[in-house]
């Protein structure tokens, strides 16, 4: 059953009521940071507590695995619109232990599609498009060296300024312990 309707309910009453006003923020990044995290969901209330984090202290950006795959994507272009238009100063790529998208490969997504009506001329028409498929849908080997593609995916881009700190860390899904794995100072 679909959660709307209930989640419909809950808005209704969470602005009658007036709850928002204890989110009341900027929407300037008041720490400077953008955060790139995984969208894992044992991390939405655990990651922010377990780095301080209030409503308006970052720009936080999701993605599977805290993996960048494209240099020219939207991930890589919100890091960008976080650093200039919004003033950031910092980023903190975070991945996670225990994280999907460690050893992901693209035969079980695909098996899962085609179980769901996904035909083989779907796929090929993909690759026809210059994707290949196998490749997009891979993850990374283990969770450090996806942090440090990413890490090195915004160091290296042409478009980010030196000045702008880029920080690797690994975050617990169950404790929230922070192990950082490159300082960028
Ligand atoms: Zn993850």
């Amino acid at each position: 059953m679909s959660q709307l309707e209930q989640i419909l309910t809950h808005n209704r009453h969470f602005v009658e009521n007036k709850v928002y006003e204890q989110f009341k923020a900027e929407r300037y990044p008041r720490k400077k940071l953008v955060i790139v995290t995984c969208m894992d969901t044992r991390l939405t209330e655990l990651l922010p507590r377990a780095l301080d984090l209030k409503n308006g202290d970052a720009k936080v950006l999701k993605t599977a695995g805290a993996l960048i795959s494209q240099p020219y994507g939207s991930i890589m272009r919100s890091v960008l619109v976080g650093i200039t238009k919004l003033k950031a100063r910092e980023i903190l790529v975070i991945g996670h232990h225990d994280c999907g998208m460690v050893g992901l490969t693209a035969e079980p997504v695909l098996d899962d599609l085609a179980d769901r009506g996904i035909t083989e001329a779907d796929i090929a028409s993909v690759n026809e498009a210059g994707v290949s498929v196998d490749k997009w849908l891979c993850g990374c080997e283990n969770v450090e060296t996806g942090v440090m593609e990413s890490v090195q995916l915004i160091q290296n881009h042409p478009l980010v300024p030196e000045d702008v700190l880029v920080h690797g860390l690994v975050i617990h899904p169950e404790t929230g312990e922070l192990t950082l794995i490159h300082d960028g100072r």
